[in-house]
C-alpha cells in the first residue's frame, strides 16, 4: 500500500502543534468579530499592543539576540523577553538559533526559512512541516550563557499565557470593561496579525524590493515591507550588514525599530550600538550602481576605434569624396550621406565642408557642436586619416586604400568587434 505509506509520511511531517496555533488564532478571532463588537478604546489598545509584541521581535528576538547589534541592560532584557513572547513565536533561544542559520546558509537547503522554496513556503510552509533536510548549525553558545534567554526558554509556555492572551483581555477588561473585546481584538487578532507581520521578513523581503547592497542573496529592500515589519524590509542592507543595529541608513527610510532601540539608548538602558563603517555601506552601494550602469553600458553601441578602422591617405580620402560625402574631423573620416538632411545647420552647410577637414569648423570655427553631436558624428566614422590632416607621408601616390563601407562598420560594431 505505497499510497497509505506516503500519508503516513507526510501527515508525520506536519507540525501539528504549529498548525493548530497558526489556524485556531485566527478561527477564534473570527468567531468575535461575529459576537463582539469592536470598540474604540480596544482597537487603541489592540494596536498598541501589536507594536509591542513587534517591537519585542524585532529588537528583541532579532537585533538583540539573533545579531548582538547592541548590548540591552538587563531589565531591558527581561521586558524585551516578554514583548517578544507576547507575539507567540517561540522562544528567543530557538527563534534566534533558526535565524542564525538563515542568514549562515540563505537560499539553501540548509536555511530554515529557504526563499528559493517559493513565497508560500518561505512565510508560513517552513513552520508548518518539517524539513526533509535540517536547518544548517549556527553558534549559540552565547544564548546558552544568556540567562534571560534561558529564563524565557523555560518558563516560555506559562509566559505566552499570561502575555500573549491573559494580558490583552485583563487591560481591557478592568480599565474599560471589554474583557471579551480585549481577548478577541488584542489577543487573537493581534496575534494573527503580528504572525503575518513577522513572516513577511522572511518571504515578502526576500521577494519584493531592490537590491541596492548586493544581489548576490534574494534579500530585498522595500517601503512595504518595511511597512509591515517595523523598518526589517530593508533587507537587502540586513543581510550585507547585519551586525549593524540600524535596517534603514537613510533618513527617510521608515525603522521604527531603530528609532526605538536609539531612544532605549537615550534612556541609557541599551549601549554599544554597532554601526557598520559608513565607508563600507557606500562602497556596497557603488558596485551595485556601477553594475546595473555597465548593463546600460553594454546595451549601447559605441563608435569604432581607431585601430578597427582602415587607414586612409589624404589623396586616397580626397577622391574617394567624390563619390560620396566624407569629411574630416579629429583625424577621423566620416560618412554624413544619411546625415545630410538631418543636421540642424542645414544641408548646405555641412555639404561646403565634405572632402575637407572639417576639424576646427565642427569644434566652434563655425559652431561649437554639442557632446550629443559629437557621440552621434563618431558613428559615422569609415577611416583614420593617415599621419592626420595633409600629412601623406608613406603613402605611394595614386594608392588609394579601401575605405571601410558605412553599414560594415556598423555590422561590425553590433559583433562587438570593435
Ligand atoms: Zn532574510
Ligand atoms: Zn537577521
Amino acid at each position: 500500500m505505497p499510497n497509505r505509506g506516503a500519508l503516513f509520511t507526510f501527515l508525520h511531517r506536519i507540525r501539528w502543534f504549529n498548525l493548530a496555533v497558526l489556524t485556531i488564532t485566527p478561527a477564534i478571532g473570527l468567531h468575535g468579530l461575529r459576537s463582539t463588537p469592536l470598540r474604540s478604546y480596544t482597537l487603541a489598545w489592540a494596536a498598541m499592543y501589536y507594536v509591542i509584541s513587534m517591537l519585542g521581535i524585532t529588537a528583541g528576538y532579532h537585533r538583540l539576540w539573533s545579531h548582538r547589534s547592541y548590548n540591552a541592560s538587563r531589565p531591558l532584557q527581561y521586558l524585551l523577553v516578554l514583548m517578544g513572547a507576547s507575539a507567540v513565536q517561540g522562544s528567543v533561544y530557538w527563534w534566534a538559533r533558526g535565524h542564525r542559520s538563515h542568514h549562515r546558509y540563505t537560499d539553501t537547503p540548509l536555511d530554515p526559512y529557504n526563499a528559493k522554496r517559493g513565497l508560500l513556503y518561505s512565510h508560513i510552509g517552513w513552520m508548518l512541516i518539517k524539513p526533509s533536510v535540517k536547518p544548517g548549525t549556527a553558534d549559540i553558545s552565547d544564548l546558552k550563557k544568556n540567562e534571560v534567554v534561558q529564563w524565557q526558554h523555560r518558563w516560555y509556555f506559562v509566559i505566552i499565557i499570561v502575555v500573549g492572551y491573559a494580558l490583552p483581555a485583563i487591560v481591557a477588561g478592568i480599565i474599560w470593561g471589554d474583557w471579551w473585546g480585549g481577548f478577541y481584538y488584542a489577543g487573537m487578532w493581534r496575534i494573527t496579525f503580528v504572525h503575518h507581520s513577522v513572516f513577511s521578513i522572511n518571504s515578502l523581503a526576500h521577494y519584493l524590493g531592490e537590491t541596492p547592497f548586493d544581489d548576490k542573496k534574494s534579500a530585498r529592500d522595500h517601503f512595504v515591507s518595511a511597512l509591515l515589519t517595523m523598518g526589517e524590509g530593508y533587507h537587502n542592507f540586513h543581510h550585507q550588514f547585519p551586525m549593524d543595529y540600524r535596517n534603514a541608513v537613510k533618513w527617510y527610510q521608515f525603522d521604527p525599530t531603530k528609532w526605538f532601540i536609539a531612544g532605549c539608548a537615550a534612556l541609557r538602558i541599551a549601549s554599544h550600538l554597532r554601526v557598520f563603517p559608513q565607508n563600507e555601506v557606500n562602497k556596497a552601494e557603488l558596485a551595485m550602481k556601477l553594475k546595473k550602469l555597465r548593463v546600460v553600458q553594454d546595451n549601447i553601441q559605441w563608435p569604432a576605434q581607431a585601430e578597427d578602422l582602415p587607414v586612409v591617405s589624404w589623396e586616397s580620402f580626397r577622391k574617394e569624396a567624390q563619390e560620396r560625402p566624407l569629411l574630416v574631423v579629429s583625424g577621423f573620416i566620416h560618412d554624413v550621406g544619411d546625415f545630410l538632411d538631418q543636421h540642424p545647420g542645414g544641408r548646405s552647410l555641412i555639404r561646403s565642408h565634405t572632402s575637407k577637414d572639417a576639424t576646427a569648423a565642427f569644434c566652434g570655427g563655425v559652431y561649437e557642436h554639442s557632446n550629443a553631436a559629437h557621440n552621434l558624428l563618431s558613428m559615422m566614422r569609415v577611416g583614420v586619416l593617415h599621419g592626420g590632416v595633409e600629412h601623406v607621408d608613406g603613402i605611394a601616390p595614386g594608392e588609394r586604400l579601401k575605405i571601410v563601407d558605412k553599414n560594415r562598420s556598423r555590422r561590425r560594431q553590433q559583433a562587438g568587434t570593435y
